[in-house]
Protein backbone atom coordinates (compact mmCIF):
# COMPACT_ATOMS: atom_id res chain seq x y z
CA UNK A 1 0.00 0.00 0.00
CA UNK A 2 1.18 3.13 -1.02
CA UNK A 3 0.11 6.73 0.39
CA UNK A 4 0.72 10.30 0.71
CA UNK A 5 0.50 11.56 4.18
CA UNK A 6 0.09 15.31 4.54
CA UNK A 7 1.24 16.69 8.39
CA UNK A 8 -0.78 19.96 8.77
CA UNK A 9 -1.29 22.27 11.53
CA UNK A 10 -0.06 26.03 12.56
CA UNK A 11 3.31 26.62 13.42
CA UNK A 12 5.69 25.23 15.95
CA UNK A 13 3.49 22.63 16.57
CA UNK A 14 6.39 19.69 16.06
CA UNK A 15 5.38 19.02 11.92
CA UNK A 16 8.49 18.83 11.23
CA UNK A 17 9.78 16.95 13.89
CA UNK A 18 7.96 14.18 13.06
CA UNK A 19 8.70 14.24 9.68
CA UNK A 20 12.05 14.27 10.18
CA UNK A 21 11.36 10.83 13.02
CA UNK A 22 10.00 9.26 10.29
CA UNK A 23 12.05 10.16 7.11
CA UNK A 24 15.21 9.38 9.56
CA UNK A 25 17.07 12.22 7.81
CA UNK A 26 16.77 15.67 8.96
CA UNK A 27 15.12 16.95 5.42
CA UNK A 28 13.05 19.25 7.34
CA UNK A 29 14.33 22.46 9.19
CA UNK A 30 13.14 22.27 13.06
CA UNK A 31 12.85 25.86 14.75
CA UNK A 32 11.69 27.54 17.01
CA UNK A 33 10.78 30.56 15.67
CA UNK A 34 7.35 30.63 13.65
CA UNK A 35 8.92 33.24 11.01
CA UNK A 36 11.66 31.65 9.48
CA UNK A 37 11.81 30.31 5.56
CA UNK A 38 10.67 26.59 5.03
CA UNK A 39 9.41 25.22 2.46
CA UNK A 40 7.10 22.44 1.97
CA UNK A 41 9.32 18.91 1.78
CA UNK A 42 8.34 15.32 0.90
CA UNK A 43 9.89 11.93 1.98
CA UNK A 44 10.20 8.37 2.04
CA UNK A 45 8.72 7.36 5.75
CA UNK A 46 8.67 4.34 7.47
CA UNK A 47 6.50 3.76 10.19
CA UNK A 48 6.60 -0.09 11.77
CA UNK A 49 5.79 -2.04 8.33
CA UNK A 50 4.18 0.58 6.90
CA UNK A 51 6.12 2.68 3.90
CA UNK A 52 4.69 5.92 2.75
CA UNK A 53 5.37 9.43 1.09
CA UNK A 54 4.93 11.80 3.89
CA UNK A 55 4.86 15.91 3.45
CA UNK A 56 5.43 18.25 5.73
CA UNK A 57 3.89 21.98 5.24
CA UNK A 58 4.80 25.20 6.92
CA UNK A 59 5.08 27.91 3.80
CA UNK A 60 6.43 31.17 6.02
CA UNK A 61 8.63 33.57 4.82
CA UNK A 62 8.70 36.01 7.21
CA UNK A 63 6.17 37.55 10.08
CA UNK A 64 4.28 39.82 7.95
CA UNK A 65 1.39 39.50 9.95
CA UNK A 66 -1.09 40.69 7.25
CA UNK A 67 -0.19 38.13 4.66
CA UNK A 68 1.22 35.39 6.66
CA UNK A 69 -2.16 33.81 7.34
CA UNK A 70 -3.13 34.16 3.98
CA UNK A 71 0.25 32.00 2.63
CA UNK A 72 0.00 29.54 5.42
CA UNK A 73 -3.68 28.83 3.94
CA UNK A 74 -2.89 28.45 0.65
CA UNK A 75 0.24 26.18 0.96
CA UNK A 76 -1.95 24.04 3.70
CA UNK A 77 -4.68 23.47 0.78
CA UNK A 78 -2.44 22.66 -2.01
CA UNK A 79 -1.25 19.99 0.76
CA UNK A 80 -4.37 19.09 1.35
CA UNK A 81 -5.29 18.25 -2.19
CA UNK A 82 -2.33 16.23 -3.21
CA UNK A 83 -2.62 14.06 0.12
CA UNK A 84 -4.66 10.57 0.39
CA UNK A 85 -4.92 11.28 4.12
CA UNK A 86 -3.76 14.14 6.63
CA UNK A 87 -1.84 14.11 9.98
CA UNK A 88 -3.21 17.19 11.73
CA UNK A 89 -1.59 18.29 14.53
CA UNK A 90 -2.29 20.68 17.40
CA UNK A 91 0.32 21.08 20.35
CA UNK A 92 -1.21 19.44 23.76
CA UNK A 93 0.93 21.78 26.19
CA UNK A 94 -0.63 25.15 24.13
CA UNK A 95 -3.99 23.77 23.96
CA UNK A 96 -6.33 24.59 21.12
CA UNK A 97 -5.76 28.04 19.41
CA UNK A 98 -7.86 30.31 17.21
CA UNK A 99 -5.34 29.27 14.00
CA UNK A 100 -5.79 25.35 15.11
CA UNK A 101 -9.75 26.26 14.80
CA UNK A 102 -9.22 27.70 11.16
CA UNK A 103 -6.90 25.02 10.18
CA UNK A 104 -9.49 22.10 11.18
CA UNK A 105 -11.77 23.50 9.05
CA UNK A 106 -9.83 23.13 6.62
CA UNK A 107 -8.77 20.09 7.25
CA UNK A 108 -12.63 19.34 7.97
CA UNK A 109 -13.78 20.22 4.68
CA UNK A 110 -11.17 18.29 2.56
CA UNK A 111 -13.63 15.35 3.16
CA UNK A 112 -10.45 13.53 3.39
CA UNK A 113 -8.79 10.86 6.49
CA UNK A 114 -7.93 12.31 9.04
CA UNK A 115 -5.46 11.41 11.99
CA UNK A 116 -5.28 14.14 14.91
CA UNK A 117 -2.47 14.17 16.76
CA UNK A 118 -1.63 15.88 20.33
CA UNK A 119 1.87 16.48 20.00
CA UNK A 120 3.89 17.16 22.70
CA UNK A 121 2.29 14.90 25.37
CA UNK A 122 5.49 13.54 26.98
CA UNK A 123 5.25 12.99 30.79
CA UNK A 124 1.68 14.37 31.85
CA UNK A 125 1.76 17.97 30.23
CA UNK A 126 -0.79 17.47 26.88
CA UNK A 127 -3.92 15.83 29.08
CA UNK A 128 -5.51 19.08 28.94
CA UNK A 129 -4.85 19.81 25.39
CA UNK A 130 -5.67 16.68 24.17
CA UNK A 131 -9.48 17.04 25.87
CA UNK A 132 -9.34 20.13 24.12
CA UNK A 133 -8.90 18.39 20.96
CA UNK A 134 -11.26 15.80 21.15
CA UNK A 135 -13.74 18.95 20.99
CA UNK A 136 -12.29 19.05 17.21
CA UNK A 137 -15.12 16.67 15.94
CA UNK A 138 -12.02 14.86 14.15
CA UNK A 139 -12.23 11.78 16.29
CA UNK A 140 -9.85 10.83 19.35
CA UNK A 141 -6.02 12.44 19.58
CA UNK A 142 -3.18 10.52 19.32
CA UNK A 143 -0.93 11.60 21.96
CA UNK A 144 2.60 11.74 20.71
CA UNK A 145 5.77 13.09 21.04
CA UNK A 146 7.36 13.61 17.97
CA UNK A 147 10.66 14.64 20.20
CA UNK A 148 11.11 11.97 22.11
CA UNK A 149 9.59 8.83 20.23
CA UNK A 150 6.55 8.25 22.20
CA UNK A 151 3.26 7.05 20.51
CA UNK A 152 4.43 5.63 17.78
CA UNK A 153 3.03 2.65 18.12
CA UNK A 154 -0.86 4.52 18.41
CA UNK A 155 0.54 6.59 15.60
CA UNK A 156 0.79 3.13 13.58
CA UNK A 157 -2.61 1.96 14.31
CA UNK A 158 -4.20 5.35 13.65
CA UNK A 159 -3.00 5.35 10.47
CA UNK A 160 -3.83 1.63 9.41
CA UNK A 161 -7.54 2.55 10.49
CA UNK A 162 -7.94 5.58 8.31
CA UNK A 163 -6.75 4.03 5.38
P1 LIG B 1 6.62 22.99 13.11
O1 LIG B 1 6.69 24.47 12.96
O2 LIG B 1 5.21 22.52 13.33
O3 LIG B 1 7.30 22.25 11.99
O4 LIG B 1 7.40 22.62 14.45
P2 LIG B 1 8.92 22.12 14.66
O5 LIG B 1 9.02 20.66 14.31
O6 LIG B 1 9.83 23.06 13.98
O7 LIG B 1 9.03 22.21 16.26
C1 LIG B 1 8.78 23.42 16.94
C2 LIG B 1 9.38 23.33 18.32
O8 LIG B 1 8.69 22.33 19.10
C3 LIG B 1 10.85 22.92 18.34
O9 LIG B 1 11.50 23.64 19.34
C4 LIG B 1 10.80 21.42 18.66
O10 LIG B 1 11.98 20.98 19.27
C5 LIG B 1 9.62 21.37 19.62
N1 LIG B 1 8.96 20.04 19.66
C6 LIG B 1 8.64 19.24 18.63
N2 LIG B 1 8.09 18.08 19.05
C7 LIG B 1 8.06 18.14 20.40
C8 LIG B 1 7.60 17.25 21.42
O11 LIG B 1 7.14 16.13 21.19
N3 LIG B 1 7.69 17.69 22.71
C9 LIG B 1 8.21 18.91 23.02
N4 LIG B 1 8.25 19.25 24.31
N5 LIG B 1 8.68 19.77 22.09
C10 LIG B 1 8.61 19.39 20.79
MG1 LIG C 1 8.17 22.98 10.29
Amino acid sequence: MSFLLAVVGRPNVGKSTLFNRLVGKKLALVDDRPGVTRDRREGDARLGDLSFRIMDTAGLEEADAASLEGRMRAQTEAAIADADAILFMIDARVGLTPTDRAFAALVRRSGKPVILVANKSEGRGGEAGALEAFGLGLGDPVPLSAEHGEGLSDLYDAICAAL
